[in-house]
């Protein structure tokens, strides 16, 4: 088992850069998931995944086999019943939520917002006063990956609690690394999966849900089966397994990808990041390019960078030339923009980042 794999350097916004010991947790004894010994490791997956971000007394992690968009879409089709919800749409997250909503005939309302500034909390706080339904839920996307801009979750949670209203974070790329507070967020739903800042392997989105919030929801008609979250939820409560098949041995490698975030902690991680941000920010900025989203409203955890003003640039030429070198970079997501975006997560270090910038001046210099 000490054979090494070789080691890539993933520079997309997950699935990140993972520690072999969490690439080996995969290979395990053939296992039947309905089994008592996996039924206690999934109990310890949900207790600890909601440690991290709330006391598992009042707040529940419900797991789903899927990728991110799974526990979106299993929150979005399961909480909200015939009042409104308000969807906070400031990237292509926030997007895909109406996208959701729209097929499943939510009442929503879409409220848009730039992808690059603070969102504006008393457009918001109008929109719910002028709403002619009630307002029962908002949604909103904690770190736009689109950008990188990081929402003012707990500015937004103060207003809900204000109108009573239910709040649900995508916190798909934060999780794990900024830091959250579901209960003094006034956070009732979260969304989240395995393979971004957690550093596990892609396969398990999960939910973590107020336990009061999701006990209420059982009287809303399904609207799906398989991800619906009440049942889901109750069945592991009562069962400890899952309703369908788990992906088995990705919950083994997120198990240990849990043991890993608990020693480094949370702060930790983040500070991690952070470092490497601004090792990043520091080196794209001497080789001359510019990047969206204001350090103040910055995640620091993805950053999206206009493309360098040359003819003879090309996205697929940069992305072949990192990828030989074992770095993988990705596309930009902003449709009137030329850009491309560097994620910084995952178990990678300096010295990846170091790697990286003397390859980006490398090319640059070879099209100049
Ligand atoms: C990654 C991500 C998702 C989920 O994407 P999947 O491809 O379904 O894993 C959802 N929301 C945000 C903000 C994300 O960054």
């Amino acid at each position: 088992m000490t054979k090494t794999i070789e080691r890539k350097i993933l520079l997309n916004p997950g699935p990140a850069t993972t520690t072999d010991t969490v690439k080996y947790a995969q290979v395990v004894p053939d296992i039947c998931p309905r089994e008592k010994e996996f039924g206690d490791v999934m109990k310890f997956i949900c207790e600890e995944l909601t440690r991290f971000v709330a006391d598992p007394k009042g707040y529940a992690a419900v797991l789903l086999g899927g990728s991110g968009t799974a526990a979106v879409e299993a929150i979005l089709s399961s909480v909200v019943g015939q009042d409104t919800i308000i969807i906070i749409n400031n990237g292509s997250y926030g997007k895909r939520m109406c996208q959701i909503a729209e097929i499943y005939g939510l009442n929503f309302i879409e409220f848009k917002s730039s992808g690059y500034d603070a969102i504006n909390l008393e457009a918001l706080q109008d929109l719910i006063e002028n709403c002619k339904t009630r307002v029962s839920h908002i949604t909103v996307v904690h770190n736009e990956t689109t950008t990188g801009l990081l929402n003012d979750i707990k500015a937004i949670g103060v207003l809900c609690s204000k109108y009573s209203i239910d709040l649900i974070v995508d916190a798909m790329s934060s999780y794990g690394a900024v830091p959250i507070d579901m209960k003094e967020m006034n956070i009732s739903y979260l969304a989240s999966s395995s393979n971004k800042n957690i550093q596990g392997i892609p396969g398990v989105s999960f939910v973590i849900a107020n336990k009061q919030k999701i006990e209420s929801i059982k009287e809303i008609k399904p609207r799906n089966f398989y991800l619906n979250l009440y049942m889901q939820y109750k069945y592991f409560l009562e069962n400890s397994q899952t309703r369908f098949t788990p992906p088995v041995q990705t919950l083994y490698a997120l198990k240990q990808a849990i043991i890993e975030l608990q020693n480094e902690g949370i702060e930790k991680r983040y500070e991690r990041y952070s470092n490497l941000w601004e090792r990043l920010i520091e080196g794209i900025t001497r080789l001359g390019l510019k990047y969206l989203v204001d350090r103040k409203n910055h995640s620091k955890i993805i950053t999206t960078i206009v493309e360098p003003q040359c003819d003879k640039y090309d996205f697929d030429e940069m992305h072949d030339y990192f990828y030989k070198a074992g770095i993988t970079i990705y596309p930009g997501k902003i449709n009137n923009m030329k850009t491309f975006r560097i994620a910084n997560i995952g178990d990678i270090c300096e010295k990846d980042i170091d790697l990286f910038l003397s390859l980006l001046e490398g090319y640059l210099k070879s099209i100049a």
